[in-house]
């Protein structure tokens, strides 16, 4: 794996309108930031894979000009596959593209429910039927997932490894990745969050991987995991922006 994974959602550029439920502005990531940091990756000495979440149709503007510059860039793109071909998301011949020019193509679920506590239905329809909706798209084979809300239980690992899957991206900020127990086969990787509050401060301590940043984003990673839980997913939106404006105030 690449010694930092990076986690980025939709890039805001001249999308007009994103019909899709799950998007917010708080994990968006400005264009020229997003430029800015692709400079600072591309002058550190750092192997850095980016992923992008959901499948916004803005990886065509923003990042498919970049790894057809560079086709060494590593990038990663999983789908919500319900919400192909909706206003500001991907289409399917957009994803071939992507996959033409060597963007690696995952699932993130079939509808974006949080693939836990699922019945057999729900595993199959949530974890196989986007793997075959974007084989189909894409006319190769799918091994990978990100996991909505960064949610898993043991049972959807284990059908995640027995469908075919080889890697799951979490959004547990680290630096190893771990294999499930009797599924050699299957790595749980993790991921550092990028997103609108990521000033290019922030990013450059990422990219140097300061320890003082890196245990900050690993606290504030599991308060958001224990408040997420006590507050749900509103409530924790709230807190999350107020305690991104006191440490811009304290900083
Ligand atoms: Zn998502």
């Amino acid at each position: 794996m690449a010694e930092l994974i990076l986690m980025y959602h939709n890039i805001a550029g001249n999308t007009a309108r994103i019909d899709f439920n799950e998007w917010s502005p708080v994990y968006d990531v400005a264009a020229t930031d997003f430029e800015n940091q692709m400079t600072q990756i591309a002058e550190s000495d750092h192997q850095v894979e980016l992923t992008f979440d959901d499948g916004y149709a803005s990886m065509v503007e923003s990042v498919l000009p970049m790894v057809q510059n560079d086709p060494s860039l590593r990038c990663h793109c999983f789908v919500t596959t319900d919400a192909i071909g909706r206003a500001g998301m991907l289409t399917a011949p957009e994803l071939r593209q992507l996959a033409e020019h060597g963007v690696q193509i995952g699932t993130h679920s079939h509808t974006h429910t949080f693939l836990q506590n699922l019945s057999a239905h729900g595993l199959q329809d949530e974890i196989l039927q986007p793997k075959n909706i974007l084989e189909q798209a894409i006319g190769s084979a799918v091994t990978s997932m990100s996991l909505p809300g960064g949610r898993y239980d043991q049972r959807t690992l284990q059908f995640a490894a027995k469908v075919g899957y080889h890697q799951v991206y979490t959004s547990r900020p680290g630096f190893k990745k771990q294999s499930l127990p009797g599924h050699a086969k299957l790595d749980l990787l993790p991921r550092w969050s990028i997103d609108a509050g990521t000033s290019a401060k922030d990013f450059s301590r990422l990219l140097r991987f300061d320890l003082a940043a890196v245990a900050q984003r690993k606290w504030r990673y599991h308060l958001g995991q224990s408040a997420r839980f006590i507050l749900g997913q509103n409530g924790y939106h709230r807190l999350w922006r107020q305690v991104r404006n006191n440490e811009r105030e304290a900083s």
